[in-house]
């Protein structure tokens, strides 16, 4: 095999970032109002927070305004509800985003089906989700969209590729397998209950681990040249009692094998919030009947 084509996923962020900034810019000198997000954080999950201080800043650099609401652990599903249609009113607000997971009694399929479709920048409205299942313009959820984004960068063209995730939650695994149908790649998705999942695996030409088992990817699993992109976040102990986070592919294995492969940090994670900002400019455009800028 030749050298293996590391994606560089933050470079990739960035670029998109700054082509969503300067239209977002351009559209705040056309309309008077920035493109707003709304970020609706219930209870102090640290690791919830983090994420929504990201978002927050990310949005500081790319022309979009934030609106960060904070809300108390103890609040109830029609508090909440009550909340996002607030937003869904707010006239300055282009997309609203409520972080997962929330507390236990409130139901979270319940929840993001109140925020208006036009608003739902995480693309989890089961709306957006029948639009994209049936193929028509939509809210791409944002990680699926930045694995795709990602895996452009090495296929052109992704005609009758074999392509396996791993993985079918309804956040990353289901809406990958929509936009890979979409991108007429042949699909395969493996869970927890797939029999010979190693062999499927061995047949793509690209595979999607999101899994969130770290390390569960290793040489065996993959054939020679496969273009591997790896969403798994998973957190671990570090030397000096610092932690970091390591995917779901034996980088050091699979790397040695593969075509091309995203590392973690700075592969999917850094495009998934790019495709956020994205998402927020194009639902802006949309609600003033203007057509999507191409990205
Ligand atoms: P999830 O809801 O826990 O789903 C995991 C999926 O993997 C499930 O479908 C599960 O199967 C399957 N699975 C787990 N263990 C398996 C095994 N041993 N063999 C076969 N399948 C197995 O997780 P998620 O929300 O999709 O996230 C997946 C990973 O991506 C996590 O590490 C998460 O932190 C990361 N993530 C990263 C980003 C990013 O921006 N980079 C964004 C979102 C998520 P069953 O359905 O049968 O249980």
């Amino acid at each position: 095999m030749g050298r293996v084509t590391v994606i560089d996923g933050a470079a990739v962020a960035a670029a998109l970032r700054q082509r969503v900034a300067g239209v977002a810019a351009r559209l705040r000198d056309e309309i008077g109002t920035a493109p707003g997000l709304a970020t609706v954080l219930v209870g102090d999950d640290p690791a919830s927070q983090v994420y929504v201080r990201a978002k927050g800043r990310a949005c500081a650099g790319s022309e979009i305004g934030a609106f960060d609401i904070r809300l108390p652990s103890d609040i109830s599903e029609a508090g909440l509800a009550a909340e996002i249609e607030k937003l869904n009113l707010d006239d300055r607000v282009d997309g609203v985003l409520v972080q997962l997971p929330l507390p236990r009694q409130i139901d979270p399929h319940r929840i993001q089906g109140r925020i208006d479709p036009a608003k739902d920048v995480d693309g989890f409205h089961p709306v957006n989700v029948g639009r994209l299942w049936s193929g028509l313009p939509t809210m791409v959820p944002c990680t699926p969209q930045g694995c795709l984004r990602l895996l452009r960068t090495v296929h052109r063209d992704l005609t009758g590729l074999d392509a396996v995730v791993l993985g079918r939650s309804n956040i990353v695994g289901k809406p990958l397998a929509a936009l890979l149908i979409g991108a007429d790649c042949t699909v395969a998705v493996i869970h927890s209950k797939t029999r010979d999942a190693r062999e499927i695996s061995r047949r793509a030409d690209i595979l999607i681990a999101a899994a969130g088992r770290p390390g569960m990817v290793n040489a065996d699993w993959v054939k020679p040249g496969v273009t591997v992109i790896d969403v798994g976040i998973s957190p671990t102990a570090a030397p000096e009692g610092r932690s970091r986070v390591v995917g779901d592919v034996d980088f050091a294995s699979v790397s040695a094998v593969a075509g091309a492969i995203t590392p973690v940090p700075g592969g999917v994670g850094p495009m998934t919030i790019a495709c956020l900002l994205l998402n927020t400019l194009l639902a802006a455009c949309r609600r003033r009947g203007l057509p999507d800028p191409t990205f």
